[in-house]
């Protein structure tokens, strides 16, 4: 399987080359060539595999760099029930007739997140110790991302992590879980300043190419391919557990931020999985919303970006959204290109509702779309735990929303959970004035010591710092 990328620049590459990268060269993300395909033959024999296994068969028809007796390895070594929980790993409930809770947070930082960076860490490990190689990776986190990484991370050879997060502004559930973490191979950051002072660190350090090469800086953010190929697997999952065969069209509803997960639910069903619709749930940050209603797709400013309770779905822009569009206008490079350099590049937005390819997004790929305020959320999580005695967080709360309205009878609608209550336990407190339960190994990790050094909003400091703790 080769790779290539969205804005046409003419390399190939294979898996494990683009699994340290990030961009292309030409400032593309990348995506396979041409999306295996699946037959009814191969679903019927997937049906009744345990999830590690699944993911063995999925990831195995994208990745041809890596000997299938390793990258089956990986597998059972990433997905097991002492991780996420269950032996299902992604267990499905039923709240009521035909909508389901898919359960995707039971990993080690109670988010989706983890389905991902959990297999990222097992791969980074495998492909630094074949090449002899190590990195560093730097990232910038409101919150899920970081710890899912450094959770992944944490005591892998060859890697160290330097996660900035904006000081004092992230949950105090959030903070512990990440300051909390004693090792030596994780390093938390914490900047005086907002999330867009990291994210402009993060880039400045990223432009610095020759301190990039001489410390070997990564970076693990949503647009690695491997993170969403790792997410694929559980819309096979979700369809298997949701269906009794495979003739029955599911359709998924996906509480949405830059568009990652839902990215791979376009994947799946673009290998063949039955999925009848594909539902894009968003909060007030709703530029995805608009696009898929309007074909206008308008970036975001920072002040027009809004802080809600639903903080990991705030974006000004969708950074996979790239990808889906690529394959929306045929996958024509020179289109995509004047779409996302020339017309975003100049005036913040595109304009699709006239071109023939918008009334694709419905038709041809199934998407729909959704979008939330902070009352909806907190009436979502009340009537959940009012008529199915069931605790959701405010990003589930998100999509069970956009699903309510897109529900077509006979067809399940399965609902992505993105996180649990007790990581957005605030919100929940307002809906139902008392505190989501909290799984017993995060009891009391408020009190546990932390490990983290302030430093100012300055590319040169957290340079200086890489450096000191990289020999
Ligand atoms: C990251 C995140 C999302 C958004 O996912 P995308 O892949 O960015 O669309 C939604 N909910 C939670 C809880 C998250 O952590």
């Amino acid at each position: 399987m080769n790779y290539l990328s969205t804005r046409g620049h003419a390399d190939r590459k294979r898996f494990c080359e683009i699994l340290l990268e990030g961009l292309a060269p030409d400032g593309g993300l990348y995506l396979p060539e041409t999306y295996p395909q699946v037959d009814t033959a191969t679903l019927a024999k997937w049906r009744t595999l345990p999830y590690a296994e699944l993911a063995f068969e999925i990831l195995s028809l994208y990745i041809d760099d890596i000997p299938a007796a390793d990258l089956k390895a990986i597998c059972a070594k990433t997905y097991t029930a002492e991780v996420f929980g269950t032996d299902e790993i992604v267990p499905l409930r039923e709240l009521e007739d035909g909508v389901y809770l898919e359960a995707l947070s039971n990993g080690p930082t109670l988010a989706f997140k983890d389905m991902a960076m959990q297999l990222l860490g097992n791969l980074f490990e495998y492909e630094l110790a074949r090449r002899g190689a190590e990195l560093n990776i730097l990232g910038a986190t409101s919150g899920d991302t970081g710890s899912a990484a450094e959770y992944a991370m944490r005591g892998k050879k060859g890697v160290r992590v330097f996660m900035t997060s904006p000081d004092g502004r992230m949950s105090p559930f959030q903070q512990a879980q990440m300051f909390s973490l004693q090792d030596a191979n994780i390093h938390n950051i914490a900047i005086t300043g907002v999330f867009d002072d990291c994210q402009d660190i993060v880039k400045a350090v990223s432009n610095d190419l020759a301190f990039k090469r001489k410390y070997r800086i990564g970076t693990v953010n949503s647009i690695n391919w491997a993170r969403l190929l790792a997410q694929v697997v559980y819309y096979f999952a979700g369809y298997f557990q949701a269906t009794a065969s495979n003739d029955k069209p599911v359709s998924f509803t996906v509480p949405s931020g830059n568009f990652g997960n839902v990215c791979a639910g376009h994947v799946a069903r673009m290998m063949g999985l039955p999925i009848q619709t594909l539902v894009v749930a968003t909060n007030e940050n709703d530029v995805l919303d608009e696009f898929f209603r309007t074909g206008v797709y308008r970036v975001r400013a920072a002040v027009d970006t809004h802080e809600t309770s639903s903080p990991s779905m705030d974006i000004s822009k969708a950074s996979n959204f790239e990808r889906f569009v690529f394959d929306l206008v045929g996958r024509d490079a020179a289109r995509l290109r004047q779409l996302f350099v020339d017309d975003l590049g100049l005036t913040g937005s595109f304009d699709l509702s006239a071109d023939p390819a918008f009334r694709q997004a419905a038709e041809r790929f199934g998407f729909r779309s959704g979008r939330s305020t902070h009352a909806d959320r907190l009436a979502m999580i009340r009537d959940t735990e009012k008529r199915f005695a069931t605790l959701i967080d405010p990003h589930t709360a998100d999509g069970l929303k956009a699903a309510r309205e897109q529900l077509t009878p006979g067809v399940p609608m399965v609902v992505l959970e993105t996180a649990l209550p007790i990581k957005f336990a605030a919100t929940v407190v307002e809906a139902l004035g008392e505190e989501p339960a909290r799984p017993k190994k995060f009891e009391g990790i408020e009190a546990l010591p932390k490990r983290v050094v302030q430093l100012p909003a300055d590319a040169e400091a957290v340079k200086a710092y890489i450096a000191q703790h990289c020999d």
